[in-house]
């Protein structure tokens, strides 16, 4: 038997990356064992949103990444549709257009850096777990087989999982879209917009670029319906992509070709004792909307900073399975809204032809759709469940508040953030002497906006806990349940 691990991270997608790099910089053991023998050039996700850029900057990527892409501040949906992300409150008012594997390199690199460590050719064949820890099989690129043992497993290993399978968890879901076909190619002439998109009866047709040069193309045609491993040629996706968007832009030498099937599964259950399911491996759905790697990103800043604190043995009761209880209900979102997306595009029945010809033609040219879309598909609103009392804030998306006084040369809340700790926002001195209790697992900020109510906000960057109370004995009393309740018993074991 191999070494035994802290946490094995199984899939080396961005949803494993992500959590590799939260766990390490928590200081938790962290081995990925990935099937691929290198990083691949095939790429799936092009839509990075605004809650997911904020993500990364608060571990100090997100720049790298933006440096990589071009910003696109309105999605088009079809027709005249277009959802306005250029007005959203974020460093980030736009939808970054640019391939998986470029986020992938940034949070392979990160997580590295931090000491995760990353192993190719490494595939997970078997999966036992017992009470006190997860047993893995691994066959070796070599062909050898070990087992490796560890405090806790998690499947990041996308649609396929051989950790669900192994596990004989349900899946439980639908077909929604057969026969996508999608391309890289050349054009010879570029399209106007970064995006172009456009839906008809007929079909679909969506054009992103790689950024050197070379486009990829998403399409679908009503009248081809035909299995996965049908031949696949370019002059189908031409001729649909010509009579959706009116133009093929002159497409040519194609470098790969694919046709897949879409599905709208997700896993009713998200943890089994020491194993957790993330990303792909627990909910999939359309790439309408551009919500996949976004959502597994997500999963896994939910997921990190409770594992780390399980290992490290603060976790408070519950923690562990509040992400079940947080992530599975976004994940269902995610799912459901993209199917609405994809039902509208694809739209046969008269009922919903019509409501997409008043979306496309009666929304789209008189407006956005309201600012709830925006919030949506950018991430921004999404909010988990706080308890009954908890103040409205609670359980929201912390926003990125300036600071009054530079930390470290740190002027904004998600400069802190990338600490990894909870953060309390204080007006300066207050609670300082409660907050060096938890010395390692909070962070204290004073805000520039001294009309600020104390608030403490989570590693993920969501808010924990906030009070109004000014009364100095209330107030402190209130911040050490708190703290106790978030982050466990005080690290001074008084
Ligand atoms: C056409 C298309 C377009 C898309 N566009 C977007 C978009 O614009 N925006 C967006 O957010 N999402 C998009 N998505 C979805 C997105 O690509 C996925 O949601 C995302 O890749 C999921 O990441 P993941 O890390 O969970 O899984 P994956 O990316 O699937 O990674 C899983 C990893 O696990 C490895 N693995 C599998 N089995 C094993 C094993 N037994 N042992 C070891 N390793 C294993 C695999 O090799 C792989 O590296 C799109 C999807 C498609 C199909």
């Amino acid at each position: 038997m191999d070494a035994v691990s802290e946490v094995l991270v199984v899939g080396a997608g961005p949803t494993g990356l992500m959590l590799a790099g939260d766990l390490a910089r928590a200081g938790v053991g962290c081995t990925v064992l990935e099937r691929r023998t290198e990083e691949s050039n095939l790429t799936r996700a092009f839509a990075v949103h605004a809650r997911t850029l904020e993500l990364l900057d608060a571990r100090g990527l997100a720049d790298d990444l933006v440096a990589t892409g071009a910003r696109v501040g309105a999605l088009r949906l079809f027709g005249k549709l277009e959802v306005d992300l250029s007005r959203l409150p974020t460093r980030f008012p736009y939808v970054l257009v640019t391939p998986q594997y470029h986020t992938e390199r940034v949070l392979e690199e990160h997580a590295s850096a931090l000491g995760a460590e990353i192993v190719r050719g490494a595939e997970v064949v078997d999966v036992r777990r017992d009470t006190d820890s997860v047993e893995l099989d691994v066959r070796y690129e070599d062909g050898t087989l070990a087992t490796r043992r560890a405090m806790y497993a998690i499947g990041t290993d996308g649609l396929g999982s051989t950790v669900r399978q192994c596990l004989a968890l349900p899946f439980p879901g639908h077909s929604a879209v057969q026969s996508v076909m999608l391309a890289d190619v050349q054009l010879s002439e570029a399209p106007e917009e970064v995006l172009t998109v456009d839906a008809t009866g007929e079909g679909f047709s969506f054009l992103a670029p790689f950024g050197d040069g070379w486009y990829r193309v998403i399409a679908w045609d009503r009248r081809r319906q035909l299995p996965d491993d049908a031949p696949i040629e370019l002059d189908e996706i031409r001729d649909i992509t010509q009579r959706v968007l009116g133009t093929d832009y002159g497409m040519h030498d194609p470098r790969w070709m694919s046709r897949f099937h879409s599905d709208e599964r997700q896993l009713p259950n998200y943890r089994v004792g020491r194993v957790f399911l993330a990303g792909d491996a627990a909910h999939v759905h359309s790439p309408a909307g551009g919500q996949g790697m976004n959502a597994g990103l997500q999963d896994a800043a939910n997921l990190g900073w409770k594992l780390a604190a399980a290992v490290h043995g603060w976790a408070p009761d519950g923690l562990l399975d509040s992400y079940q209880t947080e992530r599975y209900l976004i994940g269902r979102a995610v799912v459901r809204g993209s199917g609405v997306l994809l039902r509208l595009a694809l739209a046969q029945s008269p009922a919903t032809r019509a409501a997409r010809w008043v979306l496309a033609n009666v929304v789209g040219r008189f407006g956005s759709p309201p600012a709830l879309v925006s919030r949506a598909i950018s991430g921004l609103g999404i909010a988990y469940a706080a308890p009954r009392g908890a103040h409205r804030l609670a359980g929201r998306r912390a926003p990125d508040v300036r600071l009054a006084t530079r930390k470290a040369g740190k002027t904004r809340l998600y400069e802190i953030v990338r600490g990894g700790n909870f953060v309390l926002l204080t007006p300066a001195g207050v609670g300082a002497a409660i907050v060096r209790r938890w010395t390692g697992r909070v962070d204290p900020a004073t805000p520039a906006d001294a009309t600020l109510p104390m608030v403490l906000v989570r590693p993920d960057g969501y808010v924990a806990w906030v009070t109004n109370e000014t009364a100095p004995a209330s107030r402190d009393a209130t911040l050490r349940t708190a703290l106790t309740c978030w982050c466990g018993q005080p690290t001074d074991g008084m």
